[in-house]
């Protein structure tokens, strides 16, 4: 992908674990690569469609100088965070920091970390089916827009019978696009701090819930982990949640089933039917 690529900007500013480094402050390198189609720029001639770096350079410059920080790794993320939210353009960022006078006691060069993030599209289902169900979904879409989750589509509402567990209130249930450079796990603890803002409270499975938020998908990517699994395990077997799917994204391919949602929301229905 085209990037644009700034290496060794110098920056004097006071991170750092012990209170020396705090008040005398140090010098650090910060090198990125920053990604991002390049195709509209170069057509137009027009610096509107690109990133002036010498304006992002200082504005580097200033945001690392303003907080102070005990890790690299945080003030690694701050810019990394800054610069998404800065420039919507952004697809991916590479970020080295580097601390050329870092207070080892043995020869050293240079002690360094570097992190990357980039933007992905999260498939997010929600459901309710206590008290105002409307008005907690708004709640919860407007909180995911407070923590830097840009909503690129979504869908109506469907009301819906529940789903394992049937003896409580219908659900009301909506499946957004969210785009964020938050890693997949960070997301996950990100909805999961909203559903406990919210007060959701895990008592039984599939039980009643004021807020359930789930990802479905992230890009085409499969994630297993103890805390995370995507695709959604549940999807070919939901017909409201294919029925959603549908309507906002008919084309988009399974990435472990490889079928389309319109075709496993085709074949729940057929098998539904017998
Ligand atoms: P459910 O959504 O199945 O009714 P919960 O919302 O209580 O149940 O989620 C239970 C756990 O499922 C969460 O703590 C989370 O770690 C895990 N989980 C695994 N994969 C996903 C996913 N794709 N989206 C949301 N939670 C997931
Ligand atoms: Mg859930």
């Amino acid at each position: 992908m085209d990037c644009i690529k700034i290496k060794n900007l110098e920056i004097f500013a006071n991170h750092g674990v012990f209170k020396e480094e705090k008040s005398l402050g140090q010098k650090f390198l910060l090198s990125l690569s920053v990604y991002y189609s390049q195709s509209k720029a170069a057509k137009t001639d027009d610096l509107n469609y690109s990133i002036n770096y010498g304006e992002l350079c200082f504005e580097i410059i200033e945001r690392y100088k303003k907080e102070k920080f005990d890790l690299i790794e945080t003030s690694c993320l701050d810019i990394i965070k800054f610069i998404f939210e800065k420039y919507k353009i952004v697809e991916q960022v590479d970020l080295e920091v580097k601390k050329p006078w870092a207070p080892v006691h043995t020869g050293v060069d240079m002690i360094s970390i570097k992190m990357s993030r980039k933007r992905r599209n999260f498939y997010i289902g929600i459901g309710t089916n206590i008290g105002d169900k409307e008005e907690n979904i708004k709640e919860a879409i407007d909180l995911m827009k407070e923590n830097g989750i840009d909503i690129v589509k979504e869908s109506g509402l469907l009301k819906n019978k529940a789903w394992g567990k049937t003896d409580q209130d219908d659900f009301i249930n909506k499946i957004v696009i969210g785009s964020s450079y938050e890693d997949p796990d960070d997301l996950l603890r990100i909805l999961n701090k909203i559903e406990d803002e919210m007060g959701r409270k895990r008592i039984e499975k599939w039980g009643p819930r004021i807020i359930d938020l789930d990802i479905l998908f992230v890009d085409y990517e499969k994630i297993y982990t103890e805390r995370l699994i995507v695709p959604h395990p549940y999807i070919q077997e939901r017909e409201f949640i294919l029925e959603q799917l549908v309507e906002i994204a008919p084309h988009f391919v399974h990435p472990v089933l490889n079928k389309s949602v319109r075709v496993l929301y085709d074949e729940l229905r057929e098998k539904e039917l017998k």
